[in-house]
């Protein structure tokens, strides 16, 4: 009956999920026997305790809800197990979803090194499509990396702890307009870094505004921003950063090269240098850490007289009025900072701001940057970008059809100084050869290698990291292209390729934050997936408008002190928040903070119990109380 499969289903999950999964019971000294001789092995295990449910504040909530609504005799679990294994007792074990047995068996699994052999399968059992190999007797490295940045350097210094002789290459194609960097890939030089730096500049900006509520004297009008000299501080910084990776590079032993790879065969890489200098390397293992560079819309002039983020970041003039197409991360974050700093900025939304984010929460932010004087035009797509005057900046023109709200297309143009195109990534694995030795890219998914646990889907001993990967274990539709989820990736990857170490990397609750003019972090579902998976009956939603009080007193931020808002999406039968969404000042300061306990499956009554910092932000989200559902006000009154 429905009861039974559900906890059939149950069973199926946590083997699934788990790949040395232990159902156990709390007084059981066979089971204890078994957790230490897996743990004295560091071998990770997840265990459930039948008879208590286990330590896990999440789970224990679950399984409570399964005892109230399933388990009238208080064992229907362990009858699901019967079902599908034939054994009544616990331990009850199974590796990579094979089941072993109970405490002898696994114990003997144990010693004959079948558990081992289950969790690290041989190269020659994984079921990889047949690659001709290089038939090399010895190899020059035992690892090459492709790629210098984020999770390329992480992974090769990580291999170079296990005394493995490593060589990274990373060399930068310069954009149609001539820029180019230097070690250390795109968050460094043309990402995370310099924006968030400049995000930083414009909320100085703002708060030179703020001051005057403050006490501090009148505003000197003849006050202006520098883009020069804010380029000449951050391009220095950056630069003192490519000098550390390259330093830190040699003390540690890694071999770099500043060379473009390419494959020749599956083991052989052939190199070329900025002078066009060539030389072949040979790799036992490779690593492909490429990341991705911004597309262009394929429209006539785009790659001649517009830009990307590849070129805004070290811009040598003024960009002026600028126009942003693109209506995600990148296209909000530089319109936001352009803005801040005093520039005219128009943005160019082919339909929906920040897809695949909260629409909620995505559209309070346009209300927001609106509301600040950002001019937004939907469903605007460029057709065409014309040179009126040549200049630094010059004068362009931008070409653009839109669909009106009467469903009529119109065909007109708008001028600026600067177009900024910022309508997507793709990966840099079109010049790398990956078809001659038969690796396979997922075309619609921006040419990512495929991959299942950061290895290649079609040669065993080719990995991928970061942004270059179109990884199977990756929940659907969550924007993981970020910095620190490269970097872990290639740390734990280098650890199970040189160590006996089987952790993988965890893809799901990863927090990020989009440094709008307004902060928005956010960790785990949306409210649109999360209805969709869960179902409107089985979540509630708490959520609260509220005002920074920093910007209580500022006369300047009249119009937008009300628009600070978080919200926490709940499981109504676990009490487990599956998603956090907050937009403030410093959200991604508050998100990185909560994002430790959501990921040991904090529940709604946790954040209630959790005590407020007050005066702050963050505190709102331990004080939720109203529910959507209500249709109660969420503004927040007083203290
Ligand atoms: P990359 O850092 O891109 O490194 C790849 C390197 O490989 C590059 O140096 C490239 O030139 C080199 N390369 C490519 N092909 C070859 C080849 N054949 N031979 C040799 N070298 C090669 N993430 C965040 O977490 N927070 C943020 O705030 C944030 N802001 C961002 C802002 C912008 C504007 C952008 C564009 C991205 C931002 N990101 C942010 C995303 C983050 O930068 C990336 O997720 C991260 O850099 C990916 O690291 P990676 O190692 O996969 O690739
Ligand atoms: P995305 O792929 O997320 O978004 C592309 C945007 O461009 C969408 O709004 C899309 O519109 C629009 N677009 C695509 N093609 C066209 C076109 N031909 N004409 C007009 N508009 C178009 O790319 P991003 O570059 O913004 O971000 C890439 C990744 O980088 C992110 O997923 C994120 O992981 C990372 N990143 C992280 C940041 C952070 O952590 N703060 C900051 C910046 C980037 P539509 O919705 O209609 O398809």
């Amino acid at each position: 009956d429905a009861d039974e499969k559900a906890n059939a289903n149950l069973v199926e999950k946590y083997i699934v999920e788990n790949d040395v999964m232990i159902f156990s019971k709390s007084w059981c000294p066979y089971c204890t026997k078994v957790k230490d001789a897996l743990r004295s092995a560091k071998i990770e295990f997840y265990s459930i305790e039948l008879d208590k449910m286990g330590r896990d504040l999440s789970l224990f909530k679950l399984l409570i809800y399964i005892f109230i609504y399933y388990l009238a005799e208080g064992d229907q679990i362990q009858n699901a197990l019967i079902n599908k294994t034939e054994q009544d007792t616990v331990p009850n074990i199974f590796i990579k979803q094979q089941h072993i047995g109970g405490c002898d068996k696994t114990l003997e699994a144990l010693k004959s090194g079948r558990v081992a052999t289950l969790l690290n399968p041989p190269e020659s059992e994984k079921k990889h499509k047949k690659v001709e190999n290089d038939d090399l007797d010895s190899y020059d490295y035992d690892l090459i990396v492709i790629g210098g940045g984020s999770g390329g350097l992480a992974c090769s210094k990580e291999a170079r702890s296990f005394e493995k002789k490593v060589c990274v290459l990373d060399f930068v194609k310069p954009t149609p307009i001539g820029t180019t960097w230097g070690l250390g890939g795109t968050c460094v030089n043309v990402g995370c870094i310099p924006k968030k730096l400049m995000h930083q500049a414009s909320l100085i900006g703002e708060y030179v505004h703020d001051s005057v509520d403050y006490g501090w004297s009148q505003l000197d009008q003849a006050r202006q921003h520098s883009w020069s000299k804010m380029i000449e501080s951050i391009q220095q910084y950056i630069r003192s950063l490519n000098f550390k990776y390259r330093v830190d590079l040699r003390s540690k032993g890694v071999t770099y090269e500043n060379s473009y790879g390419e494959f020749l065969s599956p083991h052989r890489l052939k190199l070329t240098d900025k002078k066009g200098k060539t030389k072949e390397i040979t790799g036992e293992k490779i690593v492909v850490a490429v990341g991705g560079r911004p597309k262009y819309p394929d429209i006539e002039g785009d790659q001649q007289y517009g830009i990307t983020s590849d070129d805004l970041f070290s811009l040598k003039y003024d960009p002026g009025k600028t126009i942003v197409v693109g209506a995600s991360y990148v296209a909000l974050e530089c319109a936001g900072f352009l803005h801040g700093i005093g520039r005219e900025v128009q943005i160019f939304v082919r339909s929906i701001l920040l897809r695949g984010f909260d629409q909620q929460m995505a559209s309070k932010i346009g209300d927001y940057m609106s509301t600040i004087g950002m001019k937004f035009h939907y469903q605007r797509i460029p057709t065409r970008l014309e040179c009126l005057e040549e200049g630094k900046p010059g004068k362009l023109r931008l070409h653009y059809r839109q669909t009106l709200e009467s469903g009529e297309i119109e065909e007109s143009y708008e001028d600026c100084n600067t177009v900024l195109f910022a309508i997507g990534r793709e990966a840099c694995t079109n010049e790398l050869n990956l078809d001659k030795i038969g690796i396979e890219v997922n075309k619609a998914n921006g040419f990512k290698i495929k991959t299942k646990e950061e290895q290649s889907i079609d040669i065993p001993w080719l990995y991928a990291i970061g942004d270059c990967i179109d990884e199977q274990t990756m929940p659907p539709g969550q924007p993981l292209e970020l910095t620190p989820v490269a970097i872990q990736a290639g740390q734990l990857l280098a650890k199970r390729m040189f160590s006996n170490s089987t952790i993988k990397m965890d893809y799901y609750n990863v927090p990020t934050t989009v440094f709008t003019p307004i902060e928005y972090g956010a960790i785990g579902y949306s409210e649109e997936d999360a209805l969709s998976k869960f179902g409107e009956d089985n979540i509630e939603i708490f959520h609260s408008e509220f005002v920074p009080l920093e910007w209580s007193i500022c006369h300047h931020r009249d119009q937008v002190k009300t628009m600070s808002y978080c919200k926490l999406i709940v499981d109504k039968n676990t009490d487990r928040v599956i998603g956090f969404h907050v937009l403030s000042p410093n959200a991604g300061e508050i998100t990185q903070g909560y994002a430790l306990g959501m990921r040991l499956g904090a529940t709604k009554n946790d954040f209630d119990m959790t005590i407020g910092i007050h005066p702050t932000c963050a505190e709102n989200l331990t004080t939720l109380s109203v529910t959507k559902s209500s249709g109660d006000s969420a503004a927040q009154e007083g203290c």
